[in-house]
């Protein structure tokens, strides 16, 4: 009998490939959707990679209702919490997100707890790790450090993430089991499934469509998508994952060599790519009227550094370089037309 691992938000860019993962290596996967509109399209985008259809099905379900959940969780091995809302715009209201977020995490393991599953990996983030403090630009966040909820200028997606992270790791310590396990990704390219972008994808997308001749002086941390998913299920694998949060990151970059390592790989998009780094004065002035601007003014010109030691020693994961993940995500968007 095969054994099955229900994974939330399957829509999704990271769950699309975590989804292609566990179905490569074996599992069945019920999926989780909040309308069933695109179940078709779904279930032929696994079919076209060679997937059987019969181990792939689909449940309605919505991470702010317990309606269905206790159903879903019958019979599953482990639960790869992935959904959360990831908009492109910050909401105005600060604590928007924390319900989906950190209430979906926790019914999320409320429901694995009440149906005996033993494993739960839950997908956070690094803003869960290096938002809202200030540092030096050659510090090292690692696993032990965590973002300060209480910073006045901790942006609404930063704080839902750590919000529910810290709130699930409390509540297995209160309640016990499931064993949990979390996984923080940087920023997320990489190859595209379908036409599923996120907000990653569609920042980059951006790029090339020219949205943006200058970009601020901002810094990423970088993963491939394939690395993400194959992290996702080497930890919910390995009893070493058991109680760890992982950092997924190759490495942190400015947005500016973002762009010019976009420019050097596709020269003939070069005209629309980013060509300069605003000053930072330039970016406090437009922020007074524009509300996202606004938002991304405490990280300019904040550089740190990120450490995926951990994924790399006990998840093997050799992390796929930022140049590769990038130019796999532009040559996605070349090839599917939608840059
Ligand atoms: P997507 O926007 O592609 O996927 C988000 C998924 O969450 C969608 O399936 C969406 O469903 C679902 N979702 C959002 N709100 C709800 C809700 N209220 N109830 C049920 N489902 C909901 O983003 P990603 O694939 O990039 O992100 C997946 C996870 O990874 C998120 O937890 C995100 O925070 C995290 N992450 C992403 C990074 C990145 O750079 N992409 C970096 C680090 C972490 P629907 O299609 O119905 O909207």
């Amino acid at each position: 009998m095969t054994k099955t691992v229900l994974v939330t938000g399957v829509t999704g860019f990271i769950a699309g490939h975590v989804v292609h993962e566990l179905l490569s290596r074996g599992y069945t996967v019920r999926g989780t959707v909040r309308s069933m509109a695109k179940a078709e399209k779904l279930k032929a985008l696994y079919a076209s990679l060679g997937h059987n259809p019969s181990n792939f099905e689909l449940v309605a379900l919505d991470l702010e209702s317990d309606e269905g959940w206790a159903a879903a969780m019958a019979d599953c091995i482990a639960v790869q919490h992935i959904a959360s809302p990831f908009p492109m715009e910050e909401p105005d209201d600060k604590m928007a997100l924390v319900p989906a977020a950190k209430g979906g995490a926790l019914r999320v393991l409320n429901h694995a707890r009440n149906a005996g599953v033993p494993k739960v990996v839950l997908t956070s983030s690094t803003v869960s790790i290096t938002n809202g403090v200030k540092n030096t630009p050659d510090y090292v966040f690692t696993e032990a450090d965590w973002s300060n909820t209480d910073a006045d200028d901790i942006r609404a997606y930063a704080l839902s993430k750590t919000l529910a992270e810290k709130a699930a790791w409390d509540d297995v310590e209160k309640h016990g089991g499931p064993i949990l396990t979390v996984m923080n990704p940087s920023f997320v390219v990489g190859p595209l499934l379908d036409d599923t972008i996120s907000t990653s994808g569609t920042l980059i997308k951006q790029f090339f469509d020219g949205k943006f001749p200058a970009v601020p002086e901002l810094c990423f941390g970088i993963v491939d998508v394939r690395d993400v998913a194959k992290a996702h299920v080497n930890a919910m694998e390995r009893d070493v994952a058991n109680g760890k949060r992982y950092l997924l990151s190759a490495g942190t970059m400015k947005m500016i060599d973002i762009a010019e390592t976009l420019r050097q790989a596709f020269p003939e998009r070069g005209k629309k790519l980013p060509k300069f780094q605003s000053p930072a004065w330039l970016v406090r002035i437009l922020s007074v009227f524009n509300k996202s601007v606004k938002g991304i003014l405490p990280e300019v010109g904040r550089m740190y550094q990120v450490d995926g030691t951990r994924a790399r020693e006990e998840l093997d994961i050799d992390f796929i370089t930022r140049k590769d993940a990038l130019i796999a995500l532009g040559n996605s968007l070349i090839e599917r037309k939608m840059v």
